[in-house]
């Protein structure tokens, strides 16, 4: 982000993203930058503690010097004192050194010196961003990060939509979620109000692509039936024994699939594993086989999710020609939700982009990683396979993307962004108009 280019309301920074020197943005591995780390810590816990004693100076203190000496309140300090000493003492003993070079067992790493103070500062301030009154500060911020990983996915910014969730299980649920409740809305309209729909089949209104349903939701709107309709949806009636179809997953996803298939009701039968190639890729052939025996059975396709970044392989799935094949059989009649799960290589995205957010031809983007010595040496990386795929991620509905993993913030930071905003009014239950009245 750029400071002269930023809004006032937003976030602004002074610094060039070619100014920044990558060690001075860690503590580093020897904690090099303890003093400014510390320093700057006591800064933000020193503004903390003047905005409380500055808070209506009338009010009296609680506790006077006098109580304050006494032998309770100094055992409860010093029990305190010994809790966390025995807290520090269990994490230095057995905690996994995600600082250090010689850690390569697990896709963490270290965090962010400015997550890691942001975080106790704001920690402090313990907002809760579920209503904006209990979160004034933090909210516009969580609004501001959401439009800008819908942006850096390729969104755009006017429809889309993103938050902060506490992880990428949680974000994959979301995404599930709204597959689930879409695919039954234009089944619930034809209940309530079938001259909506008029002429269309159950199969036909099972495979209404997923814009043509989100246009539908506006039709049932002026209609004054949208909150008889959504009580008609999957959400009012409960997922019915696999009449809304299956979902398909490549071999390689993240476990929190499964688990979200079993919270929605999908149920495990209706949840089908695509073989991966040898490259633990979606297997194209076998993708398409599968989506072909489950038409010819009658069965619908909820979903069907591609994975950019797989937890074990780093392994990205072909987003481009999962995009082409939606658009293949939309034109035979066959619809489903595409969510990309992007939780671990979603950040990756940035690097493909210039500093408008545009995304990059191809030679123009390989000189420049290398002029700007992201990439060094003689290779190269990235293959136009892996340029495609990420080209093609905002062909998805929503994706996952975790800022927790490649945004270097601690645990526990998720994140959703999803295409089309209008589809939250099928699983919110706050009126979505809540945040739009701002016109953020
Ligand atoms: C890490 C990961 C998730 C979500 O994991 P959380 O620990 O819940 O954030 C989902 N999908 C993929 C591909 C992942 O790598």
């Amino acid at each position: 982000m750029k400071g002269k280019k930023g809004k006032q309301n937003k976030t602004a920074t002074s610094a060039n993203a070619k100014d920044v020197e990558v060690k001075a943005l860690f503590l580093g591995p020897k904690s090099e930058n303890r003093d400014y780390f510390k320093n700057t810590l006591n800064f933000l816990m020193d503004e903390h503690m003047h905005w409380r004693r500055d808070f209506h100076p009338e009010d009296a203190e609680i506790a006077s010097v006098q109580e304050m000496r006494r032998g309770n309140y100094q055992e409860t300090l010093h029990r305190t004192y010994e809790v966390l000493s025995q807290l520090s003492a269990k994490l230095k003993a057995t905690s996994m050194p995600w600082f250090s070079a010689r850690y390569l067992g697990h896709m963490n790493s270290d965090t962010l010196m400015v997550a890691n103070l942001a975080y106790m500062a704001a920690m402090l301030y313990n907002p809760n961003n579920v209503a904006y009154e209990a979160s004034t500060a933090t909210t516009p911020m969580e609004i501001e990060v959401g439009k800008d990983l819908a942006t850096m996915l390729g969104f755009d910014p006017k429809d889309s939509w993103g938050h902060i969730t506490t992880d990428g299980t949680i974000a994959n649920y979301e995404g599930l979620w709204m597959a689930r409740n879409l695919k039954s809305f234009p089944l619930a309209v034809k209940k309530v109000k079938p001259s909506l729909v008029k002429g269309m089949t159950d199969w036909q209104l099972l495979n209404m692509p997923t814009q043509k349903a989100l246009d539908l939701i506006e039709k049932v709107k002026k209609a004054g039936c949208f909150d008889a309709v959504r009580s008609e949806t999957v959400r009012g009636t409960g997922v019915g024994e696999g009449k809304l179809g299956v979902v398909l997953v490549p071999q390689s996803k993240h476990y929190s699939w499964v688990k979200a298939a079993d919270v929605l009701g999908i149920g495990n039968r209706n949840f089908v594993e695509v073989q991966v190639d040898g490259r633990f890729r979606m297997d194209m052939g076998v993708l398409k086989r599968t989506i072909d025996d489950h038409v010819a059975k009658k069965i619908p396709i909820i979903a069907v999710v591609g994975v950019v970044g797989t937890t074990e392989e780093g392994a990205i799935d072909r987003i481009a020609e999962i995009a082409r094949l939606r658009d293949e059989y939309q034109k035979k009649g066959v619809s489903f939700y595409f969510h990309v799960d992007a939780a671990y290589g979603g950040y990756s995205r940035a690097l493909f982009l210039d500093e408008k957010s545009r995304f990059m031809e191809y030679g123009a983007l390989k000189r420049r990683l290398f002029s700007d010595k992201v990439f060094v040496g003689n290779h190269s990386y990235p293959s136009k396979e892996i340029y495609e795929s990420y080209k093609a991620i905002p062909a998805a509905d929503s994706i996952t993307i975790d800022p927790h993993k490649m945004g270097y913030i601690p645990y526990a930071a998720g994140g959703i962004a999803i295409k089309d905003r209008r589809i939250l009014d099928l699983i919110s239950y706050f009126a979505a108009y809540v945040f739009e009245s701002g016109k953020s």
